[in-house]
């Protein structure tokens, strides 16, 4: 007798397999089990993947979007401005409320797990205090890693550094940067450095914006690849955004690479954002900004896609789906060859989940039971659909249901109904 038996389905990497649960974990994943279960998912000819993984959010700022006014330029700059008011005149209560319902939208999309960044440069600390309270209240059903974020930068603001230490004494997961916004190059790299320090000392990975900005200069990512072997931090640092990448020399990028593979530094490309924010001062040819995830992926680079932003003043869309992520991304870094598309699958599965270090992840005995059935056949198609998800189990609980939704078609000779997989 199991809990939860998931009947039928098709696993991305195209088994057909059972899948049973038992309290909080997956007890046997195997053709045909046999076995009672106190509910029975059909699943049949459905997709049944792991839970979607967003590895760069920023959960204090998310459904703010027109409070107190919008982004009239759609640049970072004007975000942060932009920002910066909100944050001021905001409450925790009003921040918990914003994101409480955003967890709300994950869970029905089957996102399970998410790396928020959370803005330091407060000396009151609100989102803090209001992102640790919501890391709780979320803990049975989502996976909350909060990232201390010093926006407005660890120098360029008279406090940051004082707060960001504060904030990681109360209990934040990873230690955050923004080294493209400080005064300088050179404040930017001593940012890198004093962070990474800070990150050892105290055991933690690191996840800084890094050189999100359309000047070829902008080269944190080189100070970052090398503070990281100086500091043993080897696999526990990502670089997020890395959009001058896109800008860059090609024989400089040639050398960078080899030095961020070396420092086994991972990537994360926000491509909604960054298609959206980036080349606001060119004219024609428009730079895409999205930085060169195929050729870091030729490298061994693990690239995850990250969302970023949904409704808030940089970004006045998004829908907590990972797979408009993965679809948006797709088209940018033009993954078009049947493995790239399966493989933008993959980046919102299984390899965010790695670059955030999520224990217990995916469809296999002994790991958490948390799982999402959708309305494709295989991971292509549900890239290419964005389809309803059908079923969404966390930690062994059924967390969200959807019916399928077909549209009815009123056209003399043509069928009543209209399923779009092909
Ligand atoms: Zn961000």
């Amino acid at each position: 007798m199991v809990d939860i038996l998931v009947k039928g389905g098709t696993l991305p990497d195209g088994t057909q397999a059972d899948i049973a649960i038992t309290g909080d974990r997956i007890v046997d994943v195997a053709p045909g089990i046999a076995a009672k279960a106190g509910e029975v998912i059909d699943a049949t000819g459905d997709l049944v993947s792991p839970p979607f993984v967003d590895p760069h959010f920023h959960m204090d700022a998310t459904l703010s979007y027109g409070i107190p006014r919008i982004n009239a330029s759609g640049t970072l700059l004007e975000g942060i401005a932009l920002w910066g008011e909100l944050k001021h005149e905001t409450t925790i209560d009003a921040m918990i409320d914003r994101a409480l319902r955003y967890c709300d939208w994950a869970v029905s999309m089957g996102l399970l797990a998410i790396r928020s960044h959370v803005d330091t440069c407060d000396d009151s600390l609100k989102g803090v205090q209001a992102m640790l309270q919501l890391r709780e209240t979320v803990k049975p059903y989502l996976d909350l890693q909060l990232v201390a974020f010093p926006q407005d930068g660890l120098y360029r603001d008279p406090t940051a550094r004082e707060n960001t230490l504060r904030a990681l004494d109360m209990g934040l997961d990873v230690v955050g940067g923004i080294p493209h916004f400080e005064r300088t190059m050179a404040d930017g790299a001593a940012s890198v450095r004093d962070l990474c320090e800070i990150a050892a000392d105290r055991g933690l990975p690191v996840d800084m914006h890094c050189d999100e900005s359309d000047d070829p200069m902008s080269r944190h990512i080189e100070t970052l690849a090398a503070e990281t072997v100086r500091c043993g931090l080897q696999g526990r640092v990502a670089g997020s955004h890395l959009t001058s990448m896109h800008s860059m020399d090609n024989y400089y990028v040639s050398k960078l690479l080899a030095l961020v593979a070396e420092a086994g530094i991972s990537a994360i490309p926000n491509p909604l954002i960054n298609i959206m924010l980036q080349g606001r001062h060119d004219t024609y040819p428009k730079r895409r900004g999205l930085t060169r995830v195929r050729e870091m992926q030729a490298l061994g680079i693990p690239v995850g896609w990250g969302q970023d932003c949904v409704r808030d003043p940089w970004y006045s869309l998004g829908t907590a789906d990972m797979l408009d992520v993965a679809f948006m991304g797709l088209h940018v870094a033009q993954m078009s060859a049947p493995e790239e598309m399966a493989r933008c699958f993959e980046m919102v599965t299984e390899t965010n989940a790695a670059i955030i270090g999520l224990p217990d992840y995916g469809l296999r005995k002994g790991a958490l039971a948390s799982l999402v059935v959708l309305d494709a056949a295989d991971p292509i198609e549900a890239v290419r659909l964005r389809p309803d998800r059908l079923c969404v189990i966390s930690k062994g609980r059924v967390v969200s249901r959807k019916a399928r939704n077909d549209a009815a078609l009123t056209l003399p000779g043509r069928p009543a109904t209209v399923h779009r997989r092909h």
